[in-house]
């Protein structure tokens, strides 16, 4: 990760077709693009690599998560379970429906935590939301069977997990709907852009014309298409679309790159004692995208990122003290600073956040470190780096 390291002829030629048609709009215009619709490809590409039914294009993974839940009807005052560990879009995408996030724990998964997420569960309770950080997943059996147990939809944010599997299933697919993110830094990139997977009919057709202002997308008259309800605009265009699909058909030869850079920097840190591996569900098959491990504190995980810049050892995060990934440093969200009125129902639901801690979430994020794995290292700067990062984790301990 990311797809960008490895740029090339693949995605120019993808790109010039629509530049030399001139269609940068994914729907109609059939006369003049000369047989290429690239966002269309892309959807079916993603549906045959990840297994799902449907797959609806977006304009980013923010947006994949908005769309998503409004296809399944997630509103004002619903209460959305997500973990303290993500990215800030994801509460962004629901407070956008005036829904509120109800941010529970994660565990060694370094994601949702399916104990923490039966605690908090409501009779305002509409939906549960695992987000598969740094390439690797939550215990999907587990989730699926509290969201049977009390009928709430689940929804995969796989945005940070394209391409891991689990039990032979595609991330994304697995969930009622599932959400991704092609946006500059993702493991397959389209600059921005995002999609809802799913294999309910009714949620893609949802999807589909929410996406695109509520257009029925009936016949090839544009100009004809009705309402059956009100949409907003989330669409993709066809330039990025063009880059997507060409990097969607090099995903394989991605994960397969990660994987084997990774495996060097693993097997080289499993020699030191006391690190610890992040926690993948029995059946998972990670992206690769990044090496999560454990240190035995947070003073620990301190002292080795410290350590980590003094060698020029780049990319690697411990993320206590992030303020785009967890939850600690969200001041914006625990003061509610928005641009606009908030309902009475959100700022009653969101009271929480301003007082409650989560000592689970710190304990797994304190000792964590994350190190990204990238696509353009040669096999003798992984060797290197990973060496090196053996002697600044020994040289703190
Ligand atoms: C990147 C990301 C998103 C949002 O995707 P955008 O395409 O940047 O809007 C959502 N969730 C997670 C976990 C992400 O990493």
């Amino acid at each position: 990760m990311p797809g960008f390291e490895l740029f090339g002829d693949k995605e120019r030629k993808e790109l010039n077709d629509v530049l030399d048609n001139g269609v940068l709009m994914r729907y109609g215009f059939d006369g003049m693009r000369k047989g290429h619709w690239k966002a269309k490809a892309l959807e079916t590409e993603l549906e045959n690599q990840l297994q799902v039914k449907h797959a609806q294009l977006v304009s980013s993974g923010t947006a994949a998560v908005s769309v998503a839940m409004v296809s399944a009807g997630i509103g004002a005052g619903d209460e959305v379970i997500m973990p303290t560990f993500t990215f800030v879009a994801s509460f962004e995408a629901i407070m956008m429906l005036g829904a509120i996030p109800v941010l529970v724990d994660i565990d060694d998964t370094l994601t949702l935590c399916p104990k923490a997420v039966e605690n908090a569960i409501t009779s305002k309770t509409k939906a549960v939301m695992p987000v598969h950080m740094c390439g690797s997943m939550a215990n999907l059996e587990a989730l699926q069977a509290i969201c049977r147990k009390h009928n709430l939809i689940l929804i995969e944010d796989s945005s940070q997990a394209t391409g891991a599997t689990y039990k032979g299933k595609p991330l994304g697919s697995i969930g009622d709907l599932g959400c991704l993110s092609l946006d500059f830094v993702k493991i397959i990139t389209a600059g921005e852009g995002g999609a809802v997977l799913t294999n309910n009919e009714t949620y893609y057709k949802h999807a589909d014309h929410y996406s695109d202002h509520g257009h029925d997308h009936k016949g090839n008259d544009r100009g004809a298409e009705t309402h059956p309800f009100l949409g907003y605009n989330f669409r993709i265009s066809e330039l990025h679309a063009a880059v997507g699909l060409a990097q969607l058909r090099r995903l394989d030869e991605f994960v397969a790159i990660q994987k084997k850079n990774y495996t060097i920097i693993r097997e080289a840190l499993s020699q030191i004692p006391e690190v610890t591996f992040r926690t993948v569900p029995e059946g998972g098959e990670e992206s690769y995208s990044f090496l999560s491990f454990f240190l035995p504190d947070l003073e620990t995980s301190r002292k080795v990122i410290q350590a980590f810049k003094e060698n020029s050892i780049d990319a690697c995060w411990n993320y206590y003290d992030n303020n785009w990934h967890y939850i600690r440093k969200w001041e914006h969200l625990k003061t509610l600073k928005t641009l606009y009125p908030l309902s009475t129902e959100v700022k009653e639901g969101l009271e929480y956040v301003k007082s409650q801690t989560f000592e689970q979430s710190d304990h797994y994020i304190g000792r964590n470190i994350s190190c990204l794995i990238k696509l353009s290292w040669t096999e003798e700067e992984v060797i290197k780096r990973a060496n090196k990062m053996v002697k600044a984790i020994t040289s703190v301990l």
